[in-house]
């Protein structure tokens, strides 16, 4: 089968044909009908090297896949070939006291797990194929009827991570309060439409690109600026000259967390979701009081049932461009230059 290959650190992924993988006992295959191209891989094929992940290439990209089950491992119960299903993208060990808790992303024995610290399409193959492999059943969870796996697919990391990150602030979110999103892109677009459907927030969005401004008000957006000096104060007056309580940086660079400090008011939640590799200059009075400062990463199943309850109800909706297989690459090439808006997924 074909399969979007990275094989090293600092390369360009490759097209390959690849054994058909086979499901162990306990496994599942997935036929993937959408897997996205999340700006992560970006990061991963430019800026990572040996030694900083506990895992790296060659494996098969793609970590936002959805499809339906294919075949079915020795042991597995439950499911159906043929049944329409999404990936929980995080593989903990499953037996821990966070595993136990849903909560996969922190599995405290990565050492147990099938890819230390990560997952299908992160350091193990993903989704950028005909095929894949997922570790046991409960790395599943069926789709809602109606809901097509490309549409599906961004669902599960572009919609959970900010759903996850949204849910911290829940008490924060209350009426009358503001919430900024910086970078409005596949996780961006999703994060406003999360707030939009989770909370009564005045949601304001950011982000240097016309297109992806426009994407942001289709997706709720009471407001949508451009980065630039008056900023600060637009969100101040959003804020009844206070400032934002909940700010979500999609970006995380050094400017981007320097206006996410700026625009936060007091008691505030700057939750940085990006991993642009900047800095927060960190000082008594360099952020508002009791402002927390914190960084999230991806969601738990639990939260993806959510998510796909929400789809299902027509409050959440990923603007997809589709790819197929051939032209997987040049998707990654056009979110790199910034040309996606909304979310790039790649259909077999
Ligand atoms: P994307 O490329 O689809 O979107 C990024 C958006 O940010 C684009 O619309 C771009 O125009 C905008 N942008 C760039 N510079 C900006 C600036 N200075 N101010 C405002 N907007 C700016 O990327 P994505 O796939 O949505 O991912 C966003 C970030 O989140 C990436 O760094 C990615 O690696 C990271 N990510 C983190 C997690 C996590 O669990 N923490 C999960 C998935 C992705
Ligand atoms: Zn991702
Ligand atoms: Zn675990």
């Amino acid at each position: 089968m074909k399969a979007l290959r990275l094989e090293s650190w600092h390369s360009e992924p490759r097209l390959r044909d690849v054994p058909l993988p086979e499901p162990g006992p306990g496994q599942v295959r997935v036929q993937l009908g959408g897997a996205g191209a999340c700006h992560s891989d970006l990061h991963l094929m430019d800026e990572f090297s040996d030694g900083v992940l506990p895992w790296g290439p060659p494996f098969t990209l793609g970590h936002e896949n959805a499809g339906w089950v294919h075949r079915l491992g020795e042991g597995v119960v439950g499911l159906e070939p043929g049944q329409p299903v999404a990936v929980v993208g995080a593989w903990g060990c499953g037996s821990c006291r966070r595993c136990l808790a849903g909560l996969e992303t922190y599995c405290d024995r990565p050492d147990l797990a099938p890819a230390p610290g990560g997952g299908g399409g992160l350091g193990l193959d993903g989704g950028m194929a005909e095929y894949m492999v997922v570790p046991s059943a409960r790395h599943l969870v069926p789709l809602p009827e109606g809901l097509h796996p490309a549409d599906a697919a961004p669902l599960t990391d572009a919609a959970l991570t900010p759903y996850h990150a949204v849910r911290r602030s829940r008490e924060k979110l209350v009426p009358g309060s503001v919430a900024v999103v910086i970078g409005i892109g596949g996780l961006g677009h999703l994060a406003v439409q999360v707030l939009r459907a989770t909370s009564a927030a005045y949601v304001v969005a950011v982000d240097p690109r016309a297109s992806a401004r426009e994407l942001a008000t289709r997706s709720g957006a009471d407001l949508a600026l451009p980065p630039g000096e008056d900023l600060v104060a637009q969100v101040r007056a959003a804020g009844h000259g206070l400032g934002a309580d909940v700010v979500l940086d999609m970006v995380g660079s050094d400017d981007t967390l320097a206006t996410s400090a700026a625009v936060a008011r007091q008691l505030a939640d700057i939750t940085v979701v990006g991993i642009g590799g900047g800095s927060l200059p960190f000082s008594f009075f360099g952020v508002p009081y009791e402002a927390s400062v914190q960084t999230t990463y991806w969601g738990n199943r639990s939260e993806l049932v959510e998510v796909l309850d929400l789809a299902s109800r027509g409050l959440l909706h990923a603007e997809t461009t589709r790819f197929s297989l051939d032209d997987a690459a040049h998707a990654y090439e056009l979110l790199r230059r910034g040309e996606v808006d909304g979310r790039a997924v790649v259909v077999a």
